[in-house]
């Protein structure tokens, strides 16, 4: 008879994958996927995992399925070590909530840990600088969970009161016209030389940066895709420069207004 200790223990990972390089996940995601033997998540998040998947079952599954697999996850992590996969953060229009409600309905006594990731929004961030240094808001242009009109309403309020806005999912081809929408708010309330940086692949293959200024922003609708995310700078943003190049974009945190540096 095995012993207890030896029969395969259920559990759930929910694991942020950061934005794609491997050096950019947390050591606790590496050792959640280590030590699963189930691992479920897009085809786009578990490809660049390559080695870390060998051994291991790999379920695959593509957008629009979400609700299913995290029933199937769930239903596995009864009796296996289950990790679901997203990139980014879990918990940042990722895999977390559903799985955790589709979990809370079921009544299933199975172990369940977030596990954070680097979201988008931090890794754009640090390619352009320091453009989120106080506060800032997030938004999700995707109007497949959201209506258009609830989103272009959170675009008025977080644009109104001048605080740095990163967008994601900024366009697709559902939606070709979200990106040049949210800038429409923008100009609303922010002047045309209000810089923008567009961060296309942020930290993976495929890495594109564009820093204008919201003016602009339009003409480079066409690089904007469901690869990039958007950071539209607050009222008090401005553009980095070192000596004649531009580097992105500093909303001082205020020190200015309290030192002399
Ligand atoms: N959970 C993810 C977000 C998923 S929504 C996270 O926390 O990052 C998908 C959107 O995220 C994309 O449309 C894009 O706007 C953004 N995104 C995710 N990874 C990115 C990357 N490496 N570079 C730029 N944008 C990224």
């Amino acid at each position: 008879m095995p012993s207890h200790a030896e029969e395969p223990r259920g559990g759930l990972t929910i694991v942020g994958l950061g934005p794609g390089r491997r050096e950019y996940m947390t050591a606790r995601a590496l050792k959640a996927i280590a030590a699963a033997e189930y691992v479920i998540g897009n085809a786009s998040y578990l490809e660049p995992l390559g080695p870390l998947l060998a051994g291991k079952n790999v379920i695959r599954s593509s957008m629009g399925k979400e609700v299913e697999r995290a029933q199937q996850a769930i239903d596995l992590a009864r009796s296996h070590a289950v990790a679901i996969v997203s990139g980014g953060d879990a918990g940042v229009y990722g895999m977390a909530s559903i799985v955790l409600e589709v979990l809370e309905n079921s009544g299933a006594a199975v172990d369940v840990e977030v596990i954070p990731g680097v979201t988008a929004a931090n890794a754009a961030a640090s390619r352009v600088g320091s453009p989120l240094s106080g506060d800032f808001a997030v938004i999700s242009l995707s109007d497949l969970l959201t209506p258009l009109e609830v989103i272009e309403q959170r675009l008025d309020a977080v644009f109104s009161v001048g605080i740095p806005v990163v967008l994601y999912n900024p366009k697709s081809r559902g939606r070709p016209h979200n990106f040049a929408l949210a800038v429409s708010h923008a100009r609303k309330y922010l002047a045309a030389s209000t810089p923008v940086a567009i961060v296309k692949n942020a930290l993976r293959d495929g890495e594109e940066i564009i820093i204008t200024t919201l003016g602009e922003a339009e003409k480079c609708e066409g690089t904007v895709d469901m690869h990039s995310t958007v950071i539209i700078g607050g009222s008090e943003s401005r553009i980095w420069r070192r000596g004649e190049n531009v580097k992105g974009i500093i909303t001082p945190r205020g020190y200015h207004r309290k030192y002399v540096y």
